[in-house]
């Protein structure tokens, strides 16, 4: 039994909003934090807890060694943080110690799967993606294949490449891709094991554009540039990532990143990725925002509550987006419908533990004046006091079924359905997006009977709204907040300047 193959799985994921507050420790252990076999069970379940990639990871490796016996997972550690500020020194150094001391448990492997979100940024490094990475490396040797998947939001420092085989993007945003990214990051690997030899370029480009403008959906630039690429892929090109990066992160290393991995031809990684490139700065002026004034669109929302006969309006709000670093808990459009009267339109969610806890203590049915955001002191998340009744109250879990949830449990934490009168609040406990349909559904309230419908999330809900929004009934408003998309209202000290489309004259030209 000797030759059965070893392999490490380990992850850290999160993505870091420089200007939200810092995270620690008990950020990842309410979302994602597993350690050791919890990992394999975790990967082989129906509707796994853990990150898609690595169930898609051990899916493809369990077939090809025929069954889970014909292999050796290693697994080390994986964790996860909802999207946050900075990671903490001390809580990050204490993950790589854990992370140290695990591989050096497991000893020796022949290969090293990393599922790894790429957009972290801690109190006291700008890539402390990158340090995992080379303590890795590091640990296991210069021969070993290892090979990351990245969500497309990815920052990608000079140590990431540097220290890994292959990097693999997701190819999705919304981002329901992360199953086969795993899937072909094992793929990729199984070569590796036949002998193929992955050779890797990179080019990054100085374009950092807003978040809600980086869809992969049919007409807009960066599906085009993705789908482009996917054109490359045959016996030659094993894989083309093209990552958008994410502004927020506010690092040197920024910037929309084209890598293509080639089997074994460094010249032809180079052509193709310079071709992307080329292709990807000359669409730039395609990056534009396109949201809606707060007046217009309660003045929308006004109309569909009070005619039963217009279709229903999907309101988005990108700028305190919690897949973002945002805290999910701004009140402004919530205040402008409440002062509008606007009617049948529900909001999910909010972020409110302590608003939460006073449902909670006065129960189902009774009548509640509480303050939202009374414990909370973010810059944006100001307090508003309201008077509700308490529809419902629920542990917060659930199974998911729409976009990028489908087929995974959700937990939001304590959760209470707040009617406050033509407007409904789904208040959460654990701060998190509102990715899907099944975030409503799952409180007691048919999604598809409001006549509005408030997200705080930039484009991650579009998966799992699609069967009931078509894109024209999806409205973003401009608020303020710390995940705003006008990045033109943030005090920007690391990004590498100049840098499109902050800098309208940034140029850029391949070498
Ligand atoms: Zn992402």
């Amino acid at each position: 039994m000797a030759d059965l193959k070893r392999i490490a799985i380990c992850g850290f994921n999160l993505e870091s909003n420089r200007f939200a507050p810092s995270c620690a420790r008990p950020d990842f252990e309410e979302n994602m934090y597993f350690q050791g076999d919890e990992i394999s069970r975790q990967a082989r379940l129906e509707t796994p807890a853990i990150h898609l990639g690595v169930k898609g990871f051990y899916a493809v490796m369990d077939a090809a060694f025929g069954g889970v016996e014909g292999w050796r997972a290693a697994p080390a550690v994986i964790v996860g943080s909802t999207p946050a500020g900075p990671v903490e020194e001390v809580f990050f150094k204490e993950f790589l110690q854990e992370l140290r001391e695990r591989l050096q448990a497991i000893g020796p492997v022949d290969g090293v799967y990393l599922c790894q979100h790429g957009a972290a940024v801690a109190t006291h490094t700008h890539d402390p993606d990158g340090d995992m990475f080379a303590l890795v490396r590091g640990i296991v040797g210069p021969d070993v294949p290892v090979i990351a998947t990245l969500d497309l939001h990815a920052n990608v420092s000079e140590v990431m490449m540097d220290t890994t085989d292959m990097l693999i993007g997701y190819r999705t945003n919304p981002h329901v891709d992360m199953y086969e990214r795993g899937e072909e990051a094992a793929r990729a690997m199984l070569e590796v094991f036949a002998g193929v030899r992955p050779e890797k370029f990179r080019i990054r480009l100085p374009l950092v554009a807003p978040s809600v403008t980086q869809l992969t959906a049919e007409g807009y630039p960066y599906g085009d540039l993705i789908r482009l690429g996917q054109t490359r892929i045959g016996e030659a090109v094993m894989n083309v990532t093209i990552l958008s990066g994410f502004a927020f992160g506010d690092t040197p290393k920024n910037g929309m990143t084209v890598i293509t991995h080639t089997r074994g031809d460094p010249a032809l990684a180079r052509r193709v990725t310079t071709e992307l490139a080329e292709a990807g700065w000359a669409d730039r002026q395609r990056y534009r925002t396109a949201m809606i004034s707060l007046v217009d669109a309660t003045a929308r929302a006004k109309t569909v509550g009070a005619d039963g006969t217009a279709e229903p309006l999907l309101f988005a709000d990108p700028a305190d987006n919690p897949g973002g670093g945002g805290r999910g808990n701004t009140t402004y459009i919530l205040k402008s419908f409440l002062d509008a009267g606007v009617e049948g339109c529900v909001l999910s969610v909010f972020f409110d533990k302590a608003a939460v806890a006073v449902a909670v203590a006065a129960g189902v049915g009774a009548r509640i004046k509480v303050t939202l955001n009374a414990e909370e002191d973010t810059e944006f998340s100001d307090p508003l006091a309201v008077e509700a009744r308490v529809v419902s109250l629920h542990d917060g879990r659930f199974v998911g079924h729409y976009g990028m949830v489908a087929g995974t449990t959700g937990d939001t934490g304590a959760t209470a359905v707040l009617d406050l009168g033509g407007v409904t609040v789904i208040c959460i406990s654990k701060r998190q997006q509102c990715r899907s349909s099944d975030y409503i559904s799952a409180f007691g309230i048919d999604p598809a009977a409001c006549r509005s419908i408030v997200v705080k999330s930039r484009g991650h809900f579009r998966a799992g709204f699609q069967h009931l929004f078509p894109a024209e009934r999806i409205l973003e408003i401009d608020v303020p907040g710390l995940t705003s998309p006008n990045l033109a209202n943030f005090d920007w000290r690391y990004l590498p300047r100049p840098v499109f489309p902050l800098d309208p004259d940034a140029a850029w030209e391949s070498s």
